[in-house]
């Protein structure tokens, strides 16, 4: 069958290798001049089951709330009279009660051990390189009544299988000296030894790489316009550069995937949060940290990606706009700076800013639509990374027409919006 996946973001590229495997006939159209240069050029790099909670939890709200009146948290709320924005919140705020939140948080750290052996799979099978660390994920948190909450919220992750430890402040310092610095910001911590992280930007594009040798089709440069549909199938793919036959189309726009299925009666509960990360190069002589985490309290991720530390931070409700602060730059080099000191060269940061595209309950929408011949891999959130390879391998299942190996309650495009 020749396949056409819209897209070669994580979820892009990962749906064109597990197509490809299933001996299909694949094309990637990417407006972009290669894979993985949106949302996951510059992530966070964590492949975190232990950290697998919807956003949407019975906090969320008032967190918001907050945000309206102080504008330098690192959760934001920009009001907005887009419609879609408006939709979207009432969807979030219907997930926030505890027992959906749970049921959500509970699809998500499953789909995140699901993926997490698919990514070690796809990594047997092709071999690529990403700059992985295994050696598990911290997560540190202020005060003792934030560590108490998390110990308590960690009972569903362990529930599905995932190994966490409490540490006190002197055994996180024991499992990563180099948050010496840090040791006074906070009260502990939780341990998943069995999280993991690495570069997405290089698997995605190194995938990709190994794809294209054996056959898959990427066109860069390529903007998806629209698609040729009738009542029950699409025909075609409409691009800048014209139009394109296929047998079955797999939308893996991300954020953008929602403005291209809208006109074929599709209202993807997609709404953009933008992200922002810093990269600094690590010198000889550096201390880095050896592996990565997420500060709680300041709502900071790091990690060290090969010679690069990687601070990330911020969830801005901002629209599609994409604007990134010179303040929130100059937030997280501070951080870098007082949470590893002597770390990379911190004169020098990459800044990035991206969208996460997020569904309201934070899992992502995959398989079969209402046409015969069109699948969604969308909606992947602040998880991407962690849910990419499974959602891809669920996806190929669906297009070949077997039942996933992994349930799609709760995932399946028909129940999740209909
Ligand atoms: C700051 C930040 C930190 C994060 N950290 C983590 C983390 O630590 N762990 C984790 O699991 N996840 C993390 N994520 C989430 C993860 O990065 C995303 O979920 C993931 O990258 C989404 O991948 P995607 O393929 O769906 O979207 P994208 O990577 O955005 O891919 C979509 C592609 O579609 C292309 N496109 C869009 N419109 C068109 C069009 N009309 N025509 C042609 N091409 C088009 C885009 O150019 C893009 O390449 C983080 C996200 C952010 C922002």
């Amino acid at each position: 069958m020749k396949i056409v996946v819209l897209g070669a973001g994580l979820a892009g590229v990962t749906a064109a290798h597990a197509l490809l495997r299933d001996g299909h006939s694949v094309q990637v159209l990417e407006r972009a001049a290669g894979a993985a240069a949106e949302t996951s050029f510059a992530n966070a790099g964590l492949v975190s089951p232990g950290h697998a909670f919807s956003w949407a939890s019975p906090a969320a709200p008032m967190a918001m709330l907050r945000s309206l009146f102080n504008p330098d948290q690192a959760l934001r709320v920009r009001l907005s009279l887009d419609p879609a924005f408006w939709r979207w919140s009432l969807a979030f705020l219907a997930n926030c009660r505890g027992a959906r939140w749970a049921e959500n948080s509970r699809r998500l750290v499953r789909l995140a051990c699901y993926s997490q052996a698919q990514l070690a799979r796809v990594v047997e099978h092709t071999g690529v390189e990403y700059a992985a660390t295994r050696r598990g994920l911290l997560y540190l948190y202020a005060d003792v009544k934030s560590l108490a909450t998390a110990r308590q919220q960690s009972d569903l992750l362990m529930a599905e299988g995932v190994e966490v430890r409490a540490l006190d402040v002197a055994e996180v310092l024991a499992v990563e000296p180099r948050l010496a610095a840090w040791a006074g910001r906070i009260a502990g911590g939780l341990y998943c030894p069995g999280d993991e992280s690495g570069d997405a930007w290089r698997f995605t594009t190194a995938l990709a790489e190994w794809c294209a040798y054996r056959g898959v089709d990427f066109r860069y440069g390529v903007t998806v316009e629209a698609l040729d549909a009738d009542e029950t199938r699409v025909r075609a793919v409409k691009t800048d550069q014209g139009s394109i036959e296929a047998d079955a189309v797999v939308v893996a726009l991300g954020s953008h995937a929602p403005r291209l299925v809208r006109a074929l009666g599709y209202r993807l509960p997609i709404y953009p949060v933008r992200g922002n990360s810093v990269s600094f190069p690590i010198r000889e002589g550096d201390a880095p940290p050896t592996l990565a985490g997420v500060d709680d309290g300041t709502l900071t991720a790091w990690s060290r990606l090969g010679d690069r530390l990687r601070l990330t931070s911020t969830a801005e409700f901002s629209g599609y706009a994409n604007v990134l602060p010179r303040r929130d730059v100059e937030t997280l080099v501070l951080r870098a700076r007082t949470m590893f000191p002597g770390g990379a060269d911190f004169d020098h940061p990459s800044p990035w800013s991206c969208l996460r595209p997020m569904t309201p309950a934070g899992t992502p929408i995959i398989g079969r639509t209402r046409h015969s011949n069109l699948y969604f891999n969308v909606g992947h959130g602040a998880m991407g990374w962690t849910t990419a390879t499974g959602t891809a391998q669920m996806l190929a299942d669906c297009v070949a027409g077997r039942t996933p190996a992994h349930s799609m309650d709760g995932l399946g495009v028909a129940e999740t919006f209909g």
